[in-house]
């Protein structure tokens, strides 16, 4: 392996990784392979037993923008890799701000969006909000899938029994009255999923657009049973250099240590 020059002034090139997807750990995994990169992998502390790769991790939030400036600047890092969740609009914003405040170079990890093929019967809604709104006025057995923090606009549709699926248990305290908790760690498969609608009895979906592979099948379940879904848009990220790949990451980090090695001759 070899290792480069970078502006830290050391051999290793500094990366901040921010964490919070599956490609994010499988990036984290390859660099803890590549001795010519140190690696911080952060988390935000949301899951209580996330599954950690084998570099150095914190976490927690850096408080806003100066708060991440002064821990980028403290850690002397090279370069940032936003691999958030696509729906983690607030980090992505911050990073974006804190790496142009001190000319970091900073590439976003973001995995593309699932598509509606024509024999799904997807609606499309903005926000939360409006997802609990399109639920309607019947009473209806859905299925949730946005995550444990997100449940306040279904509390506001009480009507509904919720079938809510969650890697972590939901505070007591802020689930919608009618709800069912099924505590379960992706990646999900067809037969699964299919076993799970027929089972809870569901009549729709309601997901966010996160994209991954390993949670997919709920799609391709309800398209086979011709069960509706909202689908909660992606929110629009502050602009930033992205690729969908880790090995595009993986490339971008390449590219950086090669043009370090070129301004330091
Ligand atoms: P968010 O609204 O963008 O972030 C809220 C705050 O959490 C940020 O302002 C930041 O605090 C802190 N934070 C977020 N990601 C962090 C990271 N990787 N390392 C350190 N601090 C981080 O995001 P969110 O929607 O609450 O999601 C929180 C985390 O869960 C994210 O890392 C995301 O990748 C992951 N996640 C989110 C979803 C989702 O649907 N939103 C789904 C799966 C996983 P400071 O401002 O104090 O720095």
């Amino acid at each position: 392996m070899v290792s480069f020059p970078t502006p830290s002034g050391t051999s290793q090139t500094r990366i901040l990784l921010l964490g919070g997807t599956q490609e994010g750990r499988l990036l984290a995994e390859a660099l803890a392979q590549d001795r010519s990169v140190a690696a911080v992998y952060s988390l935000a502390g949301v899951t209580r037993t996330p599954i950690l790769p084998d570099v150095s991790v914190r976490i927690g939030g850096f408080g806003g923008v100066d708060g991440l400036c002064e821990w980028l600047m403290t850690a002397r890092i090279d370069a940032v890799i936003d691999a958030t969740h696509p729906f983690a609009a607030r980090m992505s914003g911050t990073v974006v701000r804190a790496c142009a405040t001190l000319h970091v170079p900073l590439l976003r990890l973001v995995r593309p969006g699932w598509v509606a093929s024509a024999e799904d019967r997807w609606e499309i809604v903005p926000d939360l909000d409006s997802a609990a709104a399109a639920l309607g006025s019947d009473p209806r057995r859905v299925l949730l899938t946005t995550g444990r923090k997100d449940l306040a606009p279904f509390c506001r549709t009480p009507h509904h029994h919720y079938v809510i699926r969650s890697i972590d248990m939901p505070d007591p305290d802020r689930l919608p009255p009618d709800a069912t908790v099924i505590l379960d760690r992706p990646p999900f498969t067809l037969q699964a999923e299919l076993a799970l609608l027929r089972a809870q009895r569901i009549d729709i979906v309601v997901t966010k657009n996160a994209g991954s592979d390993a949670t997919f099948m709920k799609l391709e379940a309800a398209r086979m049973l011709d069960i509706p879904v909202i689908m909660v848009a992606r929110p629009i990220l502050a602009a930033a250099p992205e690729t969908q790949t880790v090995a595009g990451a993986l490339a971008w980090l390449r590219h950086l240590s090669h043009d370090a090695t070129l301004r330091s001759v």
